[in-house]
């Protein structure tokens, strides 16, 4: 069968559908996937046919994307753009199935006008009216920024409305921008661990977290070995260059008999840091599964895939969010007791190291994180994931 994966160009996006992408290559699938330069060395691995999208988006900033209002405007921009030249591949090469992301309207777009099956892969937590209106005391800051720019919320009302009417969904437009409802959503995350996981309608597939072999550079083997209690650190590979806050947990725990484990992302340098102690192993990027089988506390900024693999691991968490979906995940971690989600300003090192310590010596957590993991692990993940495809196709 021929496949085409709409991808979007960021790792929290394309990590899991990676592995989804490798399986149907080893099956023998032909497997199309477009993705920007930068990951494409990534994409060639899964063995799939990379290509670079055959449209022009200027500069795609992911870490502008820490608004709804950005990301609506985006989307739209990018959808405007990408149908007219995506619809005339489609036509010419067909596929038996297109993939987009959750906020990949534009793949949407494309396979209802080409009449295209579609799977939409919802890389955070599955978003409906239910889940924004419990978790609005998280959100409720970030909408009145927004709101008080009517002419740019009118001008997405507009778009969006056009654009779903035609695919007769106009009704739930602003909602499915984030979502892009398919007859197959796949949700990389348990029924246990999705809010509200009873009002979504079996088109919706709880799969788990897509855990395979990254094929990632390997990090010294005595330190994942050691005896000390093991710290990750990782604020994901967007919004990741928090200088203060990566100052301050050095300096609150380095003295300790932790081993630390910092990853600091592209946007700032070791050196932007000051003196790294012995006790901290530190990189732009660290092989992030392999450290999480090891560690026993992971201090993160909540981004999706990397809660679900904390958990998935049974790694209790100490989360800092950052932007609005980040800031549902930390709530649904410490809802569920399997971490603590820190929503004040940080009062200094001493505030921090009674947190880390908290978690460290309370089993509260880490029974907690193991009693989500179980759920993650018992979904199937890839296999399954691969299998509701299958079956959607052949159906
Ligand atoms: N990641 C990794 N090593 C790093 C940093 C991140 O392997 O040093 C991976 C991580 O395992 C996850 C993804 O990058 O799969 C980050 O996605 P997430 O949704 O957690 O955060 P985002 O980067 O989108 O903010």
């Amino acid at each position: 069968m021929k496949f085409l994966f709409l991808t979007n160009p960021a790792y929290g996006h394309l990590n899991p559908v990676l592995g989804i992408i490798t399986e149907l290559v080893k099956k023998k699938h032909h497997v199309v996937v477009y993705n920007t330069e930068e990951f494409a060395e990534i994409i060639k691995k899964t063995g799939a046919e990379c290509r670079l999208p055959p449209f022009s988006v200027g500069e795609f900033d992911t870490r502008k994307m820490n608004s709804a209002l950005n990301i609506a405007e985006k989307i739209l921009e990018i959808t405007e753009i990408a149908v007219p030249p995506l619809t005339k591949i489609i036509q010419e090469e067909k596929f038996d199935c297109l993939f987009h992301d959750a906020m990949g309207l534009w793949g949407k777009l494309a396979a209802y006008r080409t009449k295209t099956p579609a799977v939409s892969l919802i890389s955070s937590m599955a978003i409906n009216k239910n889940v924004l209106l419990r978790y609005t005391k998280y959100l409720i800051s970030d909408y009145l920024k927004e709101i008080i720019q009517p002419m740019r919320t009118l001008k997405i009302l507009h778009s969006c409305n056009k654009i779903y009417k035609e695919m007769d969904n106009a009704n739930d437009s602003i909602i499915d921008l984030f979502v892009n409802k398919e007859k197959l959503n796949l949700v990389f995350t348990s029924k246990y661990f999705q809010p509200i996981s009873e009002s979504f309608d079996p088109s919706f597939k709880f799969v788990g977290p897509i855990i395979f072999d990254r094929k990632e550079q390997a990090i010294p083997e005595k330190l994942l070995q050691t005896k000390k209690p093991k710290i990750y650190i990782s604020l994901g590979t967007a919004f990741n260059d928090n200088i203060d806050l990566y100052k301050m947990l050095i300096k609150s725990i380095s003295n300790s008999s932790y081993q630390i484990f910092l990853s600091i992302g592209n946007f700032i340098k070791p050196t932007d840091l000051g003196k790294i102690p012995d006790n901290i192993y530190i990189s732009a990027y660290l092989p992030q599964l392999e450290i999480l089988k090891e560690a026993d506390l992971f201090i993160s900024h909540g981004g999706m895939n990397s809660v679900n693999e904390s958990l998935y691991f049974g790694v209790p968490m100490l989360l800092f969010p950052i932007i609005q979906e980040q800031r549902i995940n930390a709530s649904r971690v410490e809802e569920l007791g399997a971490g603590i989600y820190y929503k004040q300003r940080i009062k200094g090192e001493e505030e921090l190291i009674t947190l880390t310590n908290k978690i460290l010596s309370n089993n509260y957590y880490k029974k907690n994180a193991l009693k989500i993991g179980q759920t993650l692990v018992k979904t199937g993940g890839l296999q399954t994931a691969v299998d509701h495809i299958l079956a959607f196709v052949k159906g």
